[in-house]
């Protein structure tokens, strides 16, 4: 059978791509490929679970749109859904000089970007945190909290319900398009459809290659390290506690988040992985490693952030060292209070010449769409992605 779609990758992007499609496209007939053996096993299953504001990107930026669209459609899918979700808030703390006039910056993101934030002082912070110390805050009332695999199993019954088939355990390793369809083979088997969205996060480089796109950046997986507090600690914050970002490094900072579960984990820092979807601590894969070693725009990239790359490597192997950067804002913390916690890992697009890329990067071709760069908070920002995909198709 022919389809008129196919989507690769069953996490959040790959799966609001095909609800959009399917919306935009009734009747259509769409097959979604997914290599595990589980919907969202990878980025959008080892998260944060965060439904982010989107207060730190610049103001008529593609990434500030779409995040602001997705924090109100994932809400809504989410009520539609019977999915909880905890509109919580988000406190950013500034425990410095340099902080405080990183603040004041964010103060006006929100405001150019239409996002209600209150700017708290010292004595305003210690009555709504009582455990969290800083020289001023900003809460942004908006940020939630949800289980993003719980989005995408209500997701996939959206889709089957509309008629698409999702076949796991299917491993794209070929993609032949032609001037009329694209032919999709994992191992012995294989879809014919007339247009191809690929959404393969750590994978998605490859999936491109294997495409025959001109692929001139690379994925590099960088490890998201958690701890869980023990529930004695549930408590210990009202809100999510975040440090004001570097803003050439909004991804760096450990958080203290409030998990839908009830729980709070600690996280994440970012440290250069040594596999794309390995989890343990020391998991490695000499393909990925071999792969990225021999990029020049890894090396660029570690030159560049020589000082950052260490101190997060010191955090990663010294719990004392991760538990001095939460310490930062909220001092009762102690070592024993780090439980062990799951890893997540973002894929990373890096330039040959360096640069890490913040936005989406997409390569197109007449028939085919991938998705090669989808950062933080695409979870967020997936459903007005898809729709963004799905509306470049037609056009
Ligand atoms: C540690 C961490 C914390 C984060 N926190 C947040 C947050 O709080 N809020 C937020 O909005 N965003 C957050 N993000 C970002 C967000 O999780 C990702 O941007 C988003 O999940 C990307 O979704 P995706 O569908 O593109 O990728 P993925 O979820 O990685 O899905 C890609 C899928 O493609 C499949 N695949 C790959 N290759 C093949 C193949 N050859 N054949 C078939 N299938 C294939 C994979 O198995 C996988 O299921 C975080 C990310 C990380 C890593």
């Amino acid at each position: 059978m022919a389809y008129d779609f196919c989507v690769v990758g069953g996490g959040i992007v790959g799966l609001a791509t095909a609800m959009a499609l399917l919306e935009r496209n009734p009747g259509a007939s769409l097959v979604l490929l997914e290599k595990e053996g589980a919907l969202a096993t990878h980025q959008t299953g080892h998260n944060s679970g965060v439904i982010h504001s989107g207060i730190y990107y610049a103001p008529g930026s593609l990434k500030a749109d779409l995040c602001k669209r997705g924090e109100r459609a994932t809400k809504e899918f989410c009520a539609a859904h019977g999915i909880p979700f905890v509109t919580c808030g988000k406190t950013l703390v500034a425990t410095n000089a340099l902080e405080l006039v990183r603040l004041e910056g964010l103060v006006t993101r929100a405001r150019e970007n239409g996002i209600e934030a209150e700017r708290l002082d010292q004595s305003e912070l210690r009555r709504r945190e009582p455990n969290i110390t800083g020289l001023g805050a900003l809460f942004v009332p908006s940020t939630a909290i949800v289980d993003y695999r719980e989005v995408c199993a209500a997701m996939a019954r959206v889709i089957q319900a509309a008629g698409a088939e999702i076949v796991l355990g299917a491993e794209v390793t070929a993609i032949r398009a032609s001037a009329h369809d694209v032919v999709v083979g994992a191992g012995a088997r294989s879809w014919t459809a007339g247009r191809l969205v690929a959404c393969a996060g750590l994978q998605s480089d490859r999936l491109a290659r294997l495409a025959g796109l001109p692929v001139t950046h690379q994925i590099v997986p960088f490890r998201g390290e958690y701890y869980r507090l023990p529930s004695a600690k549930n408590d210990i914050i009202r809100s999510l506690i975040y440090p004001v970002p570097d803003p050439d490094l909004p991804f760096l900072g450990i958080h203290l988040t409030r998990m839908i579960d009830g729980g709070v984990t600690v996280g994440p820092n970012a440290v250069l992985g040594l596999s794309r979807e390995g989890y343990r601590k020391f998991a490695v894969s000499l393909r990925d490693v071999a792969q990225y070693l021999s990029f020049p725009g890894l090396w660029r990239v570690l030159a560049r952030y020589r000082k950052s790359a260490r101190a997060e490597l010191i955090g990663s192997l010294l719990k004392s060292a991760y538990l001095r950067e939460c310490r930062k804002y909220c001092p009762i913390l102690t070592v024993s209070d780090l439980l062990p916690y799951t890893a997540g890992i973002r894929a990373q697009a890096v330039t040959r010449d360096g640069a890490l890329v913040h936005d989406f990067l997409f390569l197109e071709s007449e028939r085919m769409l991938h998705v090669c760069n989808a950062p933080s908070p695409a979870a967020t920002s997936a459903i007005p992605i898809g729709g963004r995909i799905a509306a470049a198709l037609d056009g």
